[in-house]
């Protein structure tokens, strides 16, 4: 038997189980018979990790639920292995998750960024169960409340476990945030309310999908909404802008013509 490495008690990361970097983070939370799994991350992992989970003693029978945290690829792409070998478990995800995966959307989940010359596998997976903002999913004794954080995405998903967080693409450690773009349906005013949600909660510690787990920290999380809220300003990340104020400021310099004392 494989000794369990709980970051906390009840939950287990399958990356710092391994004591190595599989993907994306895979948290397995436990108690009494059953368990669970956030994310299962790519298919050329998913038979590793489920064998650790079944080295570390957990009847692979317990599993109640593989959770969707969102649709991209390098979070789901395993879901489909993963049930065949734990075929009693629920895939579960938010209903915009459900039907992007249904769809087998390739653009959306990024499995296809052609201009980069990515195109992967995305095998056909179906949420059995959709869950949303307020419901509840229970292990044994412990309750998860499932909180719809968007931003990244629309169907990205929080879990909420006494004082941990399951924060998904929300925030990481060093501050940076999940991919912002058009194409995924980035929405950065909802970003930042999920942020100051985040920061406002109840929560100790963010166990995020990618990288190290770390405290719920106001000073950081401000630092993040803050950079974002400017984003929403600002020419960067395009059509995710709620507006550019330097074009309001050329119209006003159009009508007086160019003054190359006034151009900074
Ligand atoms: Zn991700």
């Amino acid at each position: 038997m494989l000794a369990r490495r709980e970051v906390f008690p009840n939950v287990i990361e399958m990356n710092y189980q391994a004591r190595q970097r599989l993907g994306c983070s895979v948290y397995l939370v436990h108690d009494a018979n059953e368990w669970m799994l956030i994310d299962i991350g790519f298919e050329d992992t998913a038979e590793e990790i489920i064998d650790i989970i079944r080295q570390m003693d957990f009847p692979l029978a317990g599993c109640k639920y593989l959770v969707a945290t969102h649709a991209d690829v390098d979070h789901i792409q395993g879901l489909k292995r993963a049930k065949e070998l734990l075929p009693q478990a629920i895939t579960v995800g938010h209903p915009e998750c459900k039907r992007l995966l249904a769809e087998n959307d390739r653009i959306v989940t990024y499995a296809e960024i052609s201009a980069q010359k990515i195109s992967i596998n995305l095998p056909p997976i179906k949420i059995e169960q959709t869950i949303n903002e307020g419901d509840v999913l229970s292990i044994g004794s412990l309750k998860l409340d499932v909180w719809n954080t968007p931003g990244h995405t629309p169907s990205q998903l929080s879990f909420r476990l006494g004082k941990l967080l399951f924060s998904g693409d929300n925030i990481y450690r060093d501050g940076c945030v999940g991919n912002i773009d058009a194409h995924h349906g980035s929405d950065l005013p909802a970003f930042v309310s999920s942020l100051e949600r985040i920061r406002d909660a109840d929560v100790e510690w963010l166990l995020p999908s990618h990288g190290p787990i770390f405290r719920n920290n106001r000073a950081k999380l401000q630092k993040t909404i803050d950079r974002l809220t400017e984003y929403q300003h600002m020419a960067d990340f395009g059509t995710c802008a709620v507006d550019w104020p330097l074009l309001e400021e050329w119209e006003d310099e159009l009508v007086k013509g160019f003054d190359p004392e006034k151009a900074l």
